[in-house]
């Protein structure tokens, strides 16, 4: 078995309480590795954090940040294979999408390092003749990023990346599901040339995950992951009035009209959901299908999640891998329970692998179900679609709509026209046409209502992290009235 400390300061550090927990592996269930699990280590930590925004790393010229960050994303892809693997026996995913994850870390890398030297405030017009009045962008200091365990290098990079480019340093918490791949990209810094303590990471649960949300000299918290958790995150940093990134769940509808490619529609609706067993926050989990195409799409969905092929996540021919923990197992189990409970029909899957077993949820297709079926309501983050019947745009809108979560939304129609007007009637963070699940480091990523606020990626997730400093020069020393303000 593997074991690890905590990485603070440029390397491995024992936690001060040498408290540790162990992480498993999805596929078998067995433990692999030890990592730490101490609260008390994120002072320790976010120390560093400061002293490095204080020391070196604040005064480095803005390119060489960026040449830094340049090396990082080289120093990922040249060991992208080996950290694809760990990220797959972590959280159990296919490999086939955890390798080209970790493949792709370099592109944001390459992105953000880009913009690091373009990040520059403006000269104001002059208020009267004798100012001056400019703004200054500043890095806004020690970033606290909470980490979720679906896509833990990914959405570890999507914050580190803008974060690093403004200028920031940062004490990450990844997953206690799934700790060791933000240490081993860690590990890479020293070598692509960081100073230590600008990347720090700290492993544990959620009592290390508050010990961050409450921490007083961390200056922003950058969080992904469920709505509940994102309350107590919210109400620990409210105490020190420590702004925040969220980044949350979903429930996002796939709404396909009658003059929809049916092929192009089936692959999307099953890639949105089944893909990464429904573990992720923009799972097309609702499809709402106008009722022309409806009988041809449903057989099409149903005839195909039923030949999926489960499997061990690190064969490339395995197709969905299992749910990352039992305890997620059984909430998904116990969710499709629900629903045939409130009178759903479960049209494929709805049961744990009879062959497989273990935390294989066979992919699972739910008719019959209504916007009140608690199923259509909640998020499942787990291989299960449910479908529905519509019969005018109109109708599409308002059910899509629907829903507590405005993270993304699929429409699938050839009408260029209807496809726009869908893009502006939805109340969602992000509009995918005629295709589903693309993420790049160029375009925003983010949602509205209960999906959370702030944006990771595109040039505005610098700004997440940058605050704005407006300086006031007055150049002919003039006296003014002191009891007036001007
Ligand atoms: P989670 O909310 O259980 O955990 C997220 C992180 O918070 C973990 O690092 C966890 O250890 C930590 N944590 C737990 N309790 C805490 C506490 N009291 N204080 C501070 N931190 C605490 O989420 P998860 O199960 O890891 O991930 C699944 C959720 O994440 C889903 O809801 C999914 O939709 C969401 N997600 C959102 C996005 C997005 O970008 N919008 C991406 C991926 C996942």
């Amino acid at each position: 078995m593997e074991t690890y400390d905590n990485w603070i300061d440029g390397g491995y550090v024992a936690s001060p309480n040498n408290l540790r927990m162990a992480t498993t592996t999805p596929f078998t269930g067995e433990v692999w590795a030890e990592v730490a699990d101490d609260p008390a280590a994120v002072d320790v930590a976010v120390k560093a954090a400061r002293a490095a925004f204080e020391g070196e790393w604040g005064t480095m010229p803005a390119a060489e940040r960026g040449r830094l960050m340049r090396k990082l994303g080289e120093l990922l892809t040249r060991d992208a294979e080996m950290l694809g693997q760990v990220e797959s026996r972590d959280n159990g995913k296919i490999i086939r999408e955890t390798g080209a994850q970790a493949k792709g870390l370099q592109s944001y890398y390459d992105f953000f390092a880009g913009q690091a030297d373009k990040i520059s405030g403006e000269k104001l017009p002059n208020p009267a003749s004798n100012f001056l009045v400019y703004t200054e962008k500043v890095p806004v200091g020690v970033v606290g990023a909470i980490i979720p365990w679906n896509s833990p290098l990914s959405l570890l990079t999507w914050k580190l990346a803008p974060l690093l480019a403004a200028g920031c340093t940062a004490v990450v918490k990844p997953s206690d599901i799934t700790p060791v791949t933000a240490l081993l990209l860690a590990e890479r810094a020293p070598e692509a040339g960081f100073p230590a303590g600008v990347i720090n990471i700290v492993t544990g649960g959620a009592e290390v995950g508050a010990a961050i949300s409450s921490h007083p000299g961390i200056d922003k918290i950058t969080f992904t992951g469920g709505g509940a958790t994102a309350r107590h995150v919210a109400r620990a940093a409210a105490e020190n009035l420590t702004p925040l990134v969220l980044e949350l769940g979903g429930k996002s509808p796939q709404i396909v009209f009658d003059d929809a490619d049916p092929d192009a529609a089936t692959n999307g609706i099953l890639a949105g959901i089944f893909a990464a067993s429904g573990q992720t926050c923009v799972a097309g989990s609702r499809a709402y299908v106008q009722e022309g195409i409806a009988d041809e799409i449903i057989t099409r969905i149903i005839a195909r999640a039923a030949t999926i092929k489960l499997g061990d996540p690190a064969d490339v021919a395995t197709e969905m891998g299992p749910a990352a923990s039992d305890a997620q197992r059984d909430r998904i189990i116990s969710m499709i329970d629900q629903a045939r409970a409130e009178g759903a029909t479960i049209a494929a899957g709805g049961v744990v692998d009879p062959e497989l077993g273990g935390r294989f949820v066979r992919p699972t297709v739910i008719t019959n179900v209504t916007n009140q079926t608690t199923i259509v309501r909640e998020e499942v983050f787990g291989p299960v679609l449910t479908i529905q019947t519509f019969t005018d745009e109109a109708e599409a809108v308002a059910l899509a709509n629907d829903s507590e979560y405005g993270l993304a939304a699929g429409v699938w129609t050839v009408d260029v026209r209807r496809s726009h007007r869908m893009a502006r009637k939805l109340d969602v963070g992000m509009v995918w046409i005629n295709t589903y699940r693309n993420v790049s480091p160029l375009v925003p990523f983010g949602g509205t209502k209960q999906s959370g606020y702030g944006r990771d990626n595109g040039l505005e997730s610098i700004t997440e992290f940058l605050e704005t400093k407006t300086v006031w020069v007055e150049l002919e020393g003039a006296t003014r009235d002191p009891f007036v303000i001007g």
